[in-house]
């Protein structure tokens, strides 16, 4: 069998696709003018310095033939409306179209943050109806939707951390963060000024409660906890962890970013939560990746509250809304005018749209699908923590490693089988790790092919490894060298070499 097809016709996406340049001929044109029946005009008289005399080696291609190539480019980047995403820690679930419809609706995408408060009653009226759905969600007491992100909104927690800390003497000195830990956290304790300590986990994946008691003390300003940790691990002990922090006035954060899979079944409030923030653009329904604007809310418990980034939505008394300046303690202002209200708005369409029962049943989705794919690929693959699973599940290469067939090679065969790669080798701690979240959104037809595809290639990493070591073998370049793409990516054609943009190693 050629390398380049797959056992199973799972294939979605063809990323094989040349450069236009390669398709031109020489008299080929996307135009056709009838003869000129008008004075002819100099254009130079009339572009004077604009005009461009040197046309370069621009390709000759007919129209069809610009189009296609766009089009068929354009399914390159693997997209969620293309198929199964099923990278883990990141949520790139299907969003609803009609949240787009109603961001877009004229007078919510034309309002202007310059507007006077009078006349933007209707985008405050989204900004406090959303606070109020996140609050009721979390459980928690008050909230800023400024944050652009979920690092950011990390950033603003503990921003609001400290200031509390400040308030009472002393900003302290440490934050603990478990090896399980989203890798934002660490780093948004250092921005902050925090020395960061590690917490080790124990065998079931969890935060080791002994090890806390130990490392906790009065300089330890907070424990941030990831939860569902990255293991997909919902932290048992969650309670006793706020307790053991709580007795020596530290604050619990949380990472929220997986909220999606506990919205409508626990409330981080309940269970001893100081502040924590949410990832609307994994959760509620905001389209994840290629870099466009995101949302990072912050909530806090009422003691936190004077610290929240300013400024803040009030209800006045006569019931209209307004933005409140005078906050003496607040650490400030995190982002323009009011974070990204196209956000706000496609969260509180899907908030609204689901009600308390869809959301709920958008979280046992979304673990059952993590679950389903779990119980379908154990034993296949090495399964390190036996704890139950939520919204992802994280195996290893442990048996394939075996053949020499490492994680990022199954990522990488994955593509053939026209799928996106999970995530490869996070979380740290474990070696080798395949990091799945298939979401809600997918169908179990959809899921079935996901496991075909996984199936299939550890049947040929048993019967030819290097089928799976050298894959991608159906895209036009294979491993790239991803360091120097970044750092030395090279965007222009040279027609002299004849050289594809991207080089293969
Ligand atoms: C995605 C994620 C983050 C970071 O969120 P961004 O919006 O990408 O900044 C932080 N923590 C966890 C657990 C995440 O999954």
């Amino acid at each position: 069998m050629p390398t380049h097809m797959t056992r199973k016709a799972t294939r979605h996406v063809n990323q094989n696709e040349g450069l236009i340049f390669e398709k031109s001929s020489p008299g080929k044109a996307a135009w056709k003018l009838p003869p000129l029946d008008v004075p002819e005009v100099n254009t130079s008289t009339l572009l004077g310095s604009q005009e461009r005399k040197d046309l370069g080696q621009m390709p000759e291609v007919s129209e069809i033939e610009i189009i296609r190539h766009f089009t068929r480019l354009s399914t390159w980047n693997y997209a969620i409306d293309l198929g199964m995403y099923p990278l883990g820690s990141c949520t790139m679930k299907y969003n609803p179209r009609v949240n787009e419809v109603v961001s877009r609706l004229e007078g919510i995408a034309n309002g202007h943050p310059y507007q006077p408060e009078k006349i933007s009653q209707g985008a405050l009226r989204i900004i406090k109806t959303l606070s109020d759905c996140l609050l009721e969600i979390t459980g928690m007491d008050a909230i800023t939707l400024q944050p652009a992100a979920g690092a950011h909104g990390e950033f603003t927690g503990l921003l609001m951390v400290r200031a509390h800390h400040e308030s009472k003497g002393s900003p302290r000195k440490k934050v603990l963060i478990p090896d399980s830990a989203h890798g934002t956290n660490p780093a948004t304790a250092a921005m902050v000024g925090y020395a960061v300590e590690n917490l080790k986990s124990n065998a079931k994946g969890m935060v080791d409660i002994p090890s806390l008691q130990a490392q906790m003390n009065e300089d330890v300003a907070a424990l941030m906890l990831t939860n569902p940790n990255t293991l997909g691990v919902f932290e048992q002990e969650i309670h006793k962890v706020a307790d053991i922090l709580h007795a020596k006035g530290g604050l619990l954060y949380m990472d929220g970013a997986n909220m999606n899979a506990l919205v409508g079944k626990v409330r981080p409030g309940d269970f001893g939560v100081d502040v924590m923030h949410l990832n609307l653009h994994k959760t509620f329904s905001t389209p994840h990746g290629g870099g466009g604007p995101g949302s990072g809310p912050v909530a806090v418990r009422r003691a936190l509250e004077p610290f929240l980034p300013k400024p803040v939505p009030v209800s006045k008394p006569d019931g209209t809304l307004a933005f409140d300046y005078d906050r003496p303690q607040s650490v400030g202002r995190v982002r323009s005018f009011y974070g990204n209200s196209g956000m706000f708005i496609r969260a509180l369409a899907y908030i609204l749209a689901n009600g308390p029962d869809g959301l709920r049943q958008t979280t046992e989705d979304a673990v059952l699908n993590a679950n389903y794919i779990r119980k379908a690929l154990e034993g296949i693959f090495d399964l390190p923590y036996s704890s139950p699973s939520m919204h992802e599940v994280v195996l290893s290469d442990k048996v394939q490693a075996k053949k020499g067939a490492r994680t990022m090679d199954i990522a990488k065969r994955l593509i053939d089988y026209g799928f996106h790669p999970y995530t490869t080798a996070f979380p740290l701690i474990v070696p080798g790790a395949m990091m799945i979240e298939p979401t809600e959104s997918e169908s179990k037809e959809e899921l079935d092919l996901f496991i075909e595809a996984m199936k299939s290639i550890a049947e040929e990493v048993h019967e030819d490894a290097e089928v799976v070591k050298t894959a991608p073998h159906s895209t036009r370049v294979t491993r790239l060298d991803e360091t120097a793409a970044a750092r030395k990516p090279i965007l222009r054609w040279k027609p002299e070499s004849q050289e594809p943009t991207a080089k293969s190693q």
